[in-house]
């Protein structure tokens, strides 16, 4: 790549959009189709997919083919070109024979850089011979998962993609998607054909979103605390079955909120219509069902609400990922029940279709099980998410999850309740599984249990005062700090080296206190959505955002094809009194400047005079901006200490110990250990020794390497559990200080 290329798209990317700097792979994706290498771009939501194939597209002579699976989304993103100046059409079933035919006009004239169609018409040869005249840039593949039936969205349609490779063999291929998995990823490459391509991965972390489980009781009234935390945002509220989605919008209709249902009950009709209000404006909240999604590139999109659990990781990474695409704060809180779980398994059982395999429905069984586990487990939230998706995340303490805020309340005595599960398990021989162990431990006369005689074990009714969901959501704490094992096709539980630990006390893990006696509510948004908002006058953004809705609905475009919720911020913030000023705003390009400059400056000034607001607040965005400072495609640095952290760190630079401070700041231990390693970055610390004796420090600055690219379980291995992770990240950390100083 050439730099007078790469200062083009610089260029594009600051004229056109009106944005700084490129976000994490963007520039790599871009410079692929630039030099006609195919490629597979799979960023998260809101990682910027699409610009990755518009700025090359305007950059590249000739037509750039972008195959898209719904009328909606090709919709909205022709008025969002159009919008920045960019020469934009599409051709679906909705346009009339007049309509296409002026489209086919326009790309004879060379008069369109972008054309977005639907796969199954791209495919018909008439489609094809007709492009097959046109001087074409590349083929732009989005949603790319569409093809794969191991994904989420299989559209059969996208299989007849392959053709492109034969019929356009030297036009570059080039596929985008936010689905993660290898198998999908896979399945990608190879039907499409692709030749060696660049495959691009970014890193599935969302550090902009804030993750929450509640135990859900009263759903209503914790519903009702979020949009009351958001009023007048836009959210997302995700229920099961059709009737919670009918039930829910009615109440929340009924005292007020601008709330519509969308669920595969409604009419065509019907769904789109709600749809459409709510990228409009007009409505607030959108009650759904799984089926509300794909085709939604709302960018602002302030809370999304599980009120009943997902039935997979996959599921929840997806709809919560619908919130924040602008990269300003969100919160996704899921009201997880006991119940959810069971209804999930009837509906699975009972499919509407009548088609049920044994083997896809335990499959589903097993996703069912794994998202259970998340919602009961003690790991940061944000870790759990990108691991699944076999990432590696850096950072001890997220600060955006209910675990790392330390909002889970944990158990007096750990140990002594570890141990009773742990012997349970061993006088079963470990050979069953976690619901047969819960039953014992709290004394259940269930036949199987009795049968087998396990109503004799010293361990029978040892924790009778629980619940058996309870017991269970303890041994996934404890499974996932290794202290216990699933194995084999029936998952019997098995003790592992750390578990022989807990046995001796040697070893304490943490447990948390049983779902049902968590927390309800959230104090508040006592999160990094704190900064988002600093030197933005409410008053004057709002006014904005009224001003934008006028200029949409006028121009018959979604409100945010006008400016995107972190412009307007900006805009609030810096509050510009000239055009050169306004120009300085991210997400101001030539067009918008010349379109909107006006009539925004001019709100701003009659508001700001009237208020008395000063204007031309320029540190403001230097100060505030991520993406204006030097992007890095791993943003999991430590960040100022907030609050609590700020408390610990004054506590560890004193030498204080984990559980000193800890309990000086009321926080868990597991959060505190997060902090100090934070602390450590941040200062720059050297010296283990406060935290970490010297003879261990040594042990592991001794079997280095074991350390597997970074990854600190081989090393734990190898010291047979000896040492626990934190002592190892605790002394690699100073280590890593000391070199970095040398
Ligand atoms: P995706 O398709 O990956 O979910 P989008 O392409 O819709 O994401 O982009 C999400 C949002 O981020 C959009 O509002 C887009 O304009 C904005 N965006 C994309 N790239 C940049 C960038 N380099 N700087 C600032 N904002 C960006
Ligand atoms: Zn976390």
């Amino acid at each position: 790549m050439t730099s007078v290329a790469t200062q083009s798209i610089h260029r594009i990317l600051k004229d056109v959009w009106g944005y700084e700097a490129f976000r994490p792979l963007q520039r790599e994706s871009i410079e692929s189709v630039l030099a006609t290498r195919d490629s597979l771009t799979v960023l998260p939501t809101g990682g910027g997919k699409s610009l990755c194939f518009q700025v090359p597209a305007v950059a590249m002579d000739g037509l750039a083919i972008v195959v898209s699976p719904l009328i909606s989304l090709m919709k909205d993103q022709v008025d969002a070109l159009n919008a920045v100046g960019v020469e934009a059409a599409y051709i679906n079933s909705s346009q009339t024979a007049a309509e296409k035919r002026t489209v086919a006009e326009q790309i004879d004239r060379r008069e369109i850089k972008l054309l977005y169609v639907a796969p199954e018409r791209l495919v018909i040869d008439r489609t094809l011979d007709f492009l097959s005249q046109q001087p074409l840039s590349f083929f732009a593949i989005d949603e790319s998962h569409c093809i794969s039936n191991w994904g989420h969205d299989f559209r059969p349609e996208y299989r007849s993609l392959d053709v492109l490779r034969e019929r356009f063999p030297t036009a570059g291929i080039h596929a985008y998607t936010a689905t993660a998995s290898e198998r999908v990823r896979y399945d990608i490459v190879g039907q499409l054909k692709l030749r060696d391509p660049h495959v691009l991965v970014g890193n599935f972390d969302r550090p902009n979103l804030t993750y929450r489980v509640l135990p859900g009781r009263g759903k209503l009234d914790q519903i009702s605390a979020m949009i009351d935390r958001h009023r007048g945002e836009s959210g997302i509220i995700y229920c099961i079955s059709r009737r919670e989605v009918e039930q829910t919008a009615n109440s929340l209709a009924s005292v007020g909120h601008k709330a519509l249902p969308y669920h595969a009950g409604l009419t065509d009709q019907t769904r789109k219509e709600h749809q459409d209000a709510f990228i409009a404006e007009r409505c607030d909240i959108i009650v759904a069902t799984v089926a509300f999604g794909m085709g939604i590139d709302k960018s602002n999109v302030r809370y999304v609400i599980h009120a009943g659990m997902p039935k997979s990781i996959e599921h929840y990474q997806q709809e919560s990922g619908r919130a924040g695409r602008d990269g300003l704060p969100s919160e996704c809180v899921l009201l997880h029940s006991r119940g959810d779980i069971i209804t999930w398994k009837k509906l699975l059982e009972n499919p509407s279709d009548g088609a049920s395999d044994q083997q896809a429905l335990a499959a589903a069984f097993r996703s069912l099980d794994a998202m259970d586990d998340f919602c009961t487990s003690i790991t940061c939230r944000h870790r759990t998410l990108v691991e699944h998706f076999g990432q590696s995340f850096d950072s001890e303490n997220c600060g955006a999850c209910d675990v790392c805020l330390g909002e889970i309340a944990m158990v007096d005595d750990p140990l002594t309740l570890a141990q009773k599960i742990i012997s349970c398990v061993y006088r079963l021989e470990q050979r069953f599984g976690a619901s047969h162990t819960a039953d014992v431990l709290v004394g259940s006369t269930k036949q199987r249990v009795v049968e087998r005689g396990h109503d004799q074990l010293s361990t029978f009714g040892l924790l009778s005062d629980h619940s058996p969901a309870t017991i269970r959501q303890w041994i996934s704490q404890l499974i996932s700090q290794d202290c216990l094992e699933r194995s084999g096709e029936f998952q019997v539980l098995a003790i592992t080296g750390k578990g022989r630990q807990v046995l001796r006390g040697e070893h304490t893990p943490m447990l948390s206190t049983a779902m049902d006696d968590r927390r309800r509510t959230t104090k508040s948004t006592a999160t990094k959505s704190d900064d988002s908002w600093e030197g933005v006058d409410q008053t004057l953004f709002e006014e904005l955002r009224r001003h934008r809705r006028e200029l949409a609905e006028e121009a018959h475009v979604p409100a945010f094809v006008v400016f995107g919720d972190a412009t307007l911020r900006e805009l609030a913030r810096c509050r510009p009194s000239t055009l050169d000023g306004f120009a300085r705003v991210k997400g101001v390009g030539q067009k918008k400047l010349a379109d909107y400059g006006q009539t925004f400056l001019e709100r701003i000034n009659e508001i700001c005079g009237r208020n008395n607001l000063t204007q031309d607040q320029w540190d403001a965005i230097a100060r505030l901006d991520p993406e204006t400072s030097e992007p890095t495609a791993n943003t999991n640095k430590p960040s100022l200490p907030k609050g609590a952290a700020t408390a610990a760190f004054a506590e560890f630079r004193q030498g204080k110990s984990i559980a000193e401070v800890a309990e000086k700041i009321g926080r868990a231990t597991s959060t505190t250990e997060g902090y100090l390693i934070d602390f450590l970055k941040a200062e720059n610390v050297t010296d283990a020794s406060p935290w970490v004796d010297d003879a261990t420090q040594q042990t592991i600055l001794d079997n280095r390497d074991k350390l597997d690219e970074g990854r600190l379980k081989p090393l734990f291995e190898h010291l047979d559990g000896h040492v626990s992770y934190h002592a190892i990240r605790i002394t690699l950390t100073c280590h890593q200080n000391q070199e970095r100083d040398a």
